[in-house]
């Protein structure tokens, strides 16, 4: 078992000082009250308005309800006033009764207190119980995750954000050999559990088509090796979106790829982002390339990357890539320890996700397939409760290879040898057993946004507070403010078009 607080990396302490200074605490709606009261409202919700309707969602259970206005508004007063102390409630009656009558607040008492009874909004740490049972199924020699080859350490492209360093993450550049990727597909192969429906792989880089030979070869070899399974296998691949050919079209079509094209909007943006290594803009080709794949492929899917200084701009960009043909843009913020995130920025940040919030909405309307598809996917994860357990470094959820063979748990980790599992050349190499353990966070244990978010991304939060069990202010900025306008997005779907919502969020 190996606890990452030994494996910490800190960053210098004037870094860490400033953007404690930079970046504000938000002060939500949601509600952590004081330790020890476990049986009270000192559970994490969000209360919201939607549609002229009143919610809360507790965060500990996950459940969005509707609920009257009188008890929003005690909702909303309840981190400060115990409803479970008399003399709070004295209080509480007083600064309530000129809009409400005493019977109705004591019965809208009644009713938080009868809710809180039956479980819900109380600390129940559900994350924690989902991480653990894939932290032990690990011990039974069971991989259900996902193969995830690094094809290339090479990279057309010279992205001014990248995290990889140009793609070679900061050593030589190379290609995966063929030999090296049927060692690790043997590896995966031996040790997964066969009983499975669904067999994820994932193909990256750098850019992965620059090995294109090794691509066709993985996949032949994959299927060959799954020929006798029921269950089938989900290729994906991420690809900077500069090469493209008839031969790939054919192997992205007949192996029903899941192709995601990193293109980040507006040209002149774009362009200044993601120029080819010679300095030369990569926006014009993407384009063709985005025309090509779009007559064999819907839904298109592409992956905006958004710098600090770009946040105003990702609606029209959002709106470019619609016309372009791509179906479901998705974006992130850029996170580097460069990029500093302030108050405004993050203002600005959730007017363009409420923005892209409507225009979705009116898409559906409208039965136009075009969609800000983090925040429908997001929404479709609140309807089938579906929890934020997935991140690959607290379980087995992937085996990560780079092209010398070097495995490891996370693809932004890879070339820091702290977090290096071993190699496919090791005769003992160990996956399974060589796992992190997920501990408890206080600061996430007391979030509305726990079970959407799971504490955070380990390596974001190393980044801007030098422990990966820290969470970094900005991440939970920029998580609370999707997780937000997904939950009013889903709430809207509900209130004005509910027969729709049924349809879509089963699918979606
Ligand atoms: S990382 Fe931040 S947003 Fe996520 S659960 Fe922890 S405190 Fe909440
Ligand atoms: S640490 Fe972050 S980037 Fe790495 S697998 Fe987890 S969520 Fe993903």
């Amino acid at each position: 078992m190996t606890h990452l607080s030994t494996r910490r990396k800190v960053l210098s302490s004037a870094n860490t000082e400033a953007l404690r200074r930079r970046i504000p605490v938000r002060t939500e709606q949601a509600v952590a009250g004081p330790e020890g009261r476990a049986a009270t409202l000192a559970s994490p919700f969000l209360t919201f308005t939607e549609s002229g309707e009143y919610f809360v969602f507790d965060g500990s259970s996950g459940v969005m309800s509707r609920i009257g206005k009188l008890v929003y508004d005690i909702l909303n007063l309840s981190p400060i006033y115990d409803i479970y102390g008399e003399e709070d409630l004295v209080k509480l009656r007083e600064l309530l009764t000129p809009k409400y009558a005493e019977a109705e607040i004591d019965e809208a008492v009644g009713a938080i207190q009868d809710f809180n009874r039956q479980g819900f909004l109380e600390h129940k740490h559900k994350i924690y119980e989902l991480f653990d049972e894939k932290y032990e199924s690990a011990q039974n020699g069971y991989f259900g995750g996902c193969l995830w080859l690094n094809l290339s350490h090479d990279c057309n492209l010279r992205c001014t954000y990248c995290f990889g360093n140009g793609g070679d993450y900061g050593h030589s550049r190379m290609l995966m050999t063929r030999e090296t990727a049927k060692a690790c597909i043997d590896y995966w192969y031996a040790h997964l559990n066969r009983d499975q429906k669904l067999f994820d792989v994932a193909f990256f880089g750098g850019e992965p088509l620059m090995n294109q030979e090794v691509l066709f070869f993985a996949v032949e070899y994959i299927n060959q090796l799954m020929s006798g399974h029921s269950g089938r296998v989900r290729y994906n691949i991420t690809t900077n979106g500069t090469i493209l050919n008839d031969k790939l079209l054919r192997l992205f079509k007949d192996n029903d790829f899941l192709v995601s094209i990193s293109i980040d909007g507006i040209e002149k943006i774009h362009n200044r982002n993601r120029p080819f290594a010679s300095g030369r803009g990569s926006f014009g080709r993407i384009l063709q390339n985005i025309a090509e794949l779009k007559r064999e492929f819907s839904p298109l899917s592409s992956q905006i990357t958004v710098r600090k200084r770009d946040i105003p701009f990702l609606t029209p960009s959002v709106e470019m890539l619609w016309e372009a043909g791509v179906n479901r843009v998705h974006s992130n913020l850029v996170f580097h320890e460069d990029e500093i995130y302030e108050y405004e920025d993050f203002a600005e940040y959730e007017q363009q996700i409420g923005r892209l919030a409507a225009m979705t909405f009116a898409n559906i309307m409208d039965d136009k397939p075009y969609t800000y598809h983090g925040l429908v996917r997001l929404a479709g994860r609140i309807h089938k409760k579906k929890f934020s357990d997935s991140c690959f470094l607290w379980q087995n959820g992937a085996f990560i290879f780079t092209p010398e063979g070097d495995a490891y748990r996370c693809y932004r980790y890879i070339g820091n040898p702290e977090y290096k599992l071993g190699s496919i050349q090791d005769s003992g190499l160990a996956l399974l057993d060589n796992r992190f353990k997920k501990e408890r966070v206080s600061k996430c244990s007391a979030c509305w946004a726990q079970l959407y978010c799971g504490d955070g991304c380990a390596y974001e939060n190393e980044i801007y507070t030098g422990d990966p069990e820290v969470p970094a202010e900005a991440w939970c900025a920029k998580t609370k403010i999707m997780l937000k306008q997904s939950l009013k997005f889903y709430a809207r779907m509900q209130v004005e078009c509910p027969e729709k919502a049924k349809q879509y969020f089963n699918w979606s």
